[in-house]
C-alpha cells in the first residue's frame, strides 16, 4: 500500500554497471549534488561533507541505467529527496540517508554494505525506510493498519526515517503526471491523505501537509480542484490589491508603535478551501479567509503588544481568538490567530508570531532536530513525541486491525471523536459533539426530527457529548420539529447552520399568518376588507411605498413588528379619514390604558407612530432593560426584559425598544417593605420617600403571623438611579429587614 518505487520505474533496473554517471541531456532544472552541500554548507559550515559525496556517489553507481517514468535519469529520485531534507535543514546523516533510501530495495546493494560504507546510524535509517517501502500496496483495511503500525514503530525509533519516507512521497507526489493510470493515481492520492498528510500535519510540518494535501486534491477530485483554482485566480489583481492595502494599514499601526515586524498576506490552499466550503457548507464567496495575513516580530511581549494594536485597529471576533503561545499544540506550534472584521467590514484572520515560532510552523519537528552531529533531539522534543511512544506501546497487543486503526487515528486526529452507528459505521466529530450533531451528520432528516439519543443502549440528553467508541442510536418521530435550544450546545457547523434554517424559515411563516391576521383585523376596525384590497392597485402602490417587492413581504414584516398594520391602513385610506381613524382609535385606547400619549419615554426602533403602553406587571422605568410586545391587532406594550410575560411569549411578537433619553416623565413603579412592626414606622418610610422628592401614589400595609408588617408603596420615579437611591435609603431605616422592587 505504501508507494513502491518499483512503480515509477520506466523499465526492468539491468544490474549497476560500474561508475557511469549519466546526466540526462534536459537536467538543467534538476537539481544538483552541489546545489545541496551548498544549501547544508550554510545552516552548518562544520558538516562532515564527505559522507554526503560518499553517499552520491554510491547511489549514483548503484542506481545508473535506471530510469523515471518521467524519462529522467533515477538519481534524480534520492537527489530531490536529499534536496528537501537539506531544505528542512537535517543533519548529514539524514541527507546521506535520503541519497541511499532507494537502494537497497531497487538495487542489488545490501544493507551489510551500507552499514560497512556509512556507518550503522546511515545504515539503521536506511533499513527503516526500506522496510517501510517494501509494505504492499494495498487499500485494503488490514493492510493499511499494518503500514501505520510500521510506521509509527519507525518513528518511535527514529524519526529520522519518516522525515525521509515524507520527503520521498513529496517528491513522488510532484512527479505524480508521470503516471499514466488514473486508477493508480488516484490510488496513491488517497493514501496521501489518509496517511501522509495527518502525519505530516502531527508533525506540524505544515508546508509539506498543505502541498501533500493540494497534490492530492488536484487527482481525487479534478473538477473541483480546476474550479477553486480558477476562482482563487478571478480578480486575482483586485485581491492582490487588497492584500497590500490591509498589510498597509498593519503596517503602518506597527510603525507608530515603533514595532519593527515583517506583515504577510497569502492565498491559503486550494484543498482547504473546499475543504471548509464543504464542511461549513459555504459558498466559495463565504469563505471569508481565502487571504490569511500574518505578522512576524522578535519576542514574545511584542506579539501581545502587536495583538493589542490590531485589535485596537479593528474590532476582533471574540470566539475566534486562539492562544497558542500560550498554549502550544502538541506538535509544539505556537502562534496567536484572531479573526478581526476588517477595513471593508470582511473577516480577516491573522496570525502573529516570533520569528522562531515562524520556524517551527514552517517546518515542525525537523526544527527541532539538531543538525549538529552526534546530538539527538533536546529534551522538549523527546516529551513531545513520547505520544508516538505511546501509541506503539500501547497498540502492541492489539491484534485486530480496525481497532489498531481506529486508536491511532484517535492519536493522529486529537480534536476528534469516533463514535458508531448502530449499523458499526464509523462517524468522526469534533470534540465535544452531541448527540444533535450526530444525528445531523447522518441526514439532515434525522436531525430535524431527532427526539432522544441512546448511547450504547442507555438513553442520554440530546444535548450528551460523545465520547470516542460509544455507539449512537438517534429516536427520530415523524413530523418533530427543531428547537432553538439546541444551538446552545451543537458544535458541528452542519448542525447549527441547519438549525438555523429552519428556524428562519418557521418564523416566516410564522410571521407571514401573524401579519395576515393583524392586517385583516386593523382593515376591518376601518370597516375595509383586506382580501379583496389586496388585489387592488392602491394595495401595489402602498407595496411599493414600504419598499417591499410584494404583499407577502409586507405581510411579513407587519408579522415581524417592523411596520405596524395601521401604517398600512392609513395608506389606503383618505387622508382625513385616516386622522379621523386614528382619533377614534386613540380614545377607544385611551379609555382602557392608563393615560399616556404617543411614543412617549419609549422609542419603538424603526416606527414612529405607534401606540406604546407599559406592562403592569414589571412596571419599566428608565434605567430598566426593556422589550416591547406587539398586541394582538394594535400598539406596543413595554415591559421589563426579564419580565415573565415577554420571557414566555412567541419572540415574533418581541421588537426593540429604548428609552427616550429626552423625557422627563415620572413612572409609578411598586415596592415592598418588610420589616418588623414597631410604633411610628409607616411615618419613617414615608419621610424617607418624600426626601427624596419622589411621590407616593399608594400605601398598604399587611401585618403578617410572624409579627413582621410587609408594606406595599407605588411610587413615582424618573429613572431606576432614583428608585436604587430610594430602596437604599428605606433599608438603612431601623427595624426594616428588606425593601424589593415588585414585578
Ligand atoms: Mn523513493
Amino acid at each position: 500500500m505504501v508507494l513502491n518505487d518499483k512503480d515509477l520505474l520506466g523499465g526492468p533496473s539491468p544490474l549497476p554497471e560500474p561508475i557511469k554517471l549519466q546526466v540526462s541531456p534536459d537536467s538543467a532544472h534538476m537539481i544538483r549534488i552541489s546545489d545541496i552541500i551548498d544549501r547544508i554548507t550554510e545552516y552548518n559550515p562544520d558538516a562532515d561533507l564527505d559522507l554526503i559525496d560518499r553517499a552520491y556517489i554510491f547511489s549514483a553507481k548503484v542506481h545508473d541505467g535506471q530510469v523515471r517514468l518521467s524519462g529522467e535519469p533515477y538519481l534524480s529520485h534520492p537527489l530531490e529527496v536529499a534536496g528537501l531534507l537539506a531544505e528542512m535543514k537535517l543533519d548529514v546523516v539524514s541527507v546521506a540517508a535520503g541519497l541511499l533510501h532507494d537502494v537497497v530495495e531497487d538495487t542489488h546493494a545490501s544493507i551489510e554494505a551500507i552499514a560497512d560504507m556509512f556507518g550503522p546510524k546511515v545504515s539503521h535509517i536506511v533499513s527503516g525506510v526500506t522496510k517501510l517501502s517494501t509494505l504492499p500496496f494495498s487499500s485494503d483495511q488490514a493492510r493499511q493498519a499494518e503500514s501505520i503500525r510500521k510506521m509509527l514503530l519507525a518513528m518511535a525509533d527514529d524519526i529520522r526515517v519518516i522525515l525521509i519516507k515524507l520527503a520521498d512521497r513529496m517528491h513522488n507526489m510532484r512527479t505524480l503526471q508521470y503516471h499514466t493510470n488514473p486508477a493508480k493515481q488516484r490510488k496513491i492520492a488517497r493514501e496521501t491523505l489518509d496517511i501522509y498528510t495527518p502525519i505530516a500535519s502531527r508533525l506540524g510540518i505544515y508546508w509539506m501537509k498543505n502541498e501533500l494535501e493540494n497534490i492530492a486534491f488536484k487527482y481525487l477530485l479534478p473538477e473541483e480542484h480546476v474550479r477553486i483554482e480558477g476562482l482563487v485566480a478571478t480578480d486575482k489583481a483586485e485581491r492582490d490589491k487588497y492584500i497590500e492595502t490591509v498589510k498597509a494599514f498593519i503596517r503602518k499601526k506597527m510603525d507608530e508603535n515603533h514595532l519593527s515586524c515583517e506583515v504577510m498576506g497569502r492565498y491559503k490552499n486550494a484543498y482547504s478551501i473546499y475543504q471548509k466550503m464543504q464542511n461549513q457548507n459555504l459558498t466559495f464567496e463565504e469563505v471569508y479567509d481565502v487571504i490569511a495575513f500574518r505578522i512576524i516580530l522578535d519576542t514574545i511581549p511584542q506579539c501581545y503588544e502587536a495583538l493589542g494594536l490590531v485589535h485596537a485597529l479593528w474590532k476582533p471576533i471574540a470566539k475566534k481568538f486562539k492562544d497558542y503561545i500560550g498554549m502550544p499544540k502538541p506538535n509544539m506550534y505556537q502562534s496567536l490567530h484572531t479573526t478581526v472584521i476588517g477595513p471593508y467590514g470582511e473577516r480577516i484572520e491573522i496570525q502573529i508570531r516570533t520569528r522562531d515560532m515562524d520556524r517551527v510552523a514552517q517546518s515542525g519537528i525537523a526544527a527541532h532536530w539538531s543538525y549538529k552531529e552526534g546530538k539527538t533531539a533536546d529534551l522538549k522534543t523527546a516529551e513531545t513525541f513520547a505520544w508516538v511512544r505511546n501509541i506503539v506501546e500501547n497498540q502492541a497487543n492489539i491484534k485486530d486491525p480496525d481497532e489498531f486503526l481506529e486508536n491511532v487515528r484517535i492519536d493522529l486526529f486529537p480534536d476528534d471523536v469516533y463514535v458508531f452507528t448502530p449499523t458499526g459505521q464509523i462517524k468522526s466529530l469534533p470534540k465535544g459533539a452531541t448527540c444533535v450533531d450526530f444525528a445531523y451528520a447522518i441526514h439532515s432528516e434525522v436531525g430535524d426530527q431527532c427526539v432522544g439519543a441512546k448511547v450504547n443502549g442507555r438513553m442520554v440528553p440530546l444535548k450528551y457529548q460523545l465520547q470516542t467508541g460509544e455507539s449512537v442510536t438517534i429516536l427520530t418521530q415523524k413530523g418533530h420539529q427543531p428547537s432553538k435550544d439546541w444551538l446552545n450546545f451543537v458544535k458541528t457547523v452542519k448542525a447549527r447552520s441547519k438549525i438555523r434554517q429552519w428556524i428562519k424559515t418557521q418564523e416566516k411563516e410564522r410571521s407571514r399568518t401573524l401579519g395576515r391576521e393583524m392586517c385583516e383585523k386593523a382593515f376591518r376596525k376601518v370597516r375595509l376588507n383586506f382580501s379583496t384590497l389586496s388585489k387592488s392597485p392602491e394595495m401595489d402602490a402602498a407595496v411599493d411605498s414600504f419598499g417591499f417587492k410584494t404583499l407577502d413581504d409586507l405581510i411579513i414584516a407587519i408579522g415581524y413588528g417592523k411596520i405596524t398594520p395601521l401604517q398600512l391602513v392609513r395608506k389606503l385610506l383618505p387622508k382625513t379619514k385616516a386622522d379621523e381613524e386614528q382619533k377614534s382609535l386613540l380614545s377607544r385606547l385611551t379609555g382602557r390604558v392608563r393615560k399616556r400619549k404617543i411614543g412617549s419615554g419609549v422609542i419603538v426602533k424603526g416606527v414612529e407612530d405607534i401606540l406604546v403602553r407599559f406592562g403592569k406587571c414589571c412596571q419599566p422605568v428608565p434605567g430598566d432593560s426593556i422589550t416591547g410586545f406587539i398586541t394582538r391587532g394594535f400598539g406596543v406594550t413595554v415591559h421589563r426584559s426579564g419580565c415573565t410575560n415577554v420571557v414566555n411569549t412567541n419572540s415574533e411578537r418581541l421588537i426593540d425598544v429604548e428609552w427616550d433619553s429626552s423625557t422627563h416623565e415620572a413612572f409609578p413603579v411598586q415596592i415592598k417593605i418588610r420589616a418588623a412592626d414597631r410604633m411610628g414606622l409607616l411615618a419613617d418610610v414615608a419621610a424617607c420617600i418624600s426626601k427624596s422628592g419622589a411621590n407616593i401614589l399608594s400605601a398598604n400595609t399587611q401585618t403578617l403571623e410572624d409579627k413582621t408588617v410587609a408594606s406595599f408603596f407605588t411610587l413615582q420615579v424618573s429613572d431606576t438611579d432614583k428608585l436604587n437611591r430610594i430602596i437604599s435609603g428605606l433599608k438603612k431605616i431601623k427595624q426594616v429587614l428588606d425593601v424589593d422592587r415588585v414585578g
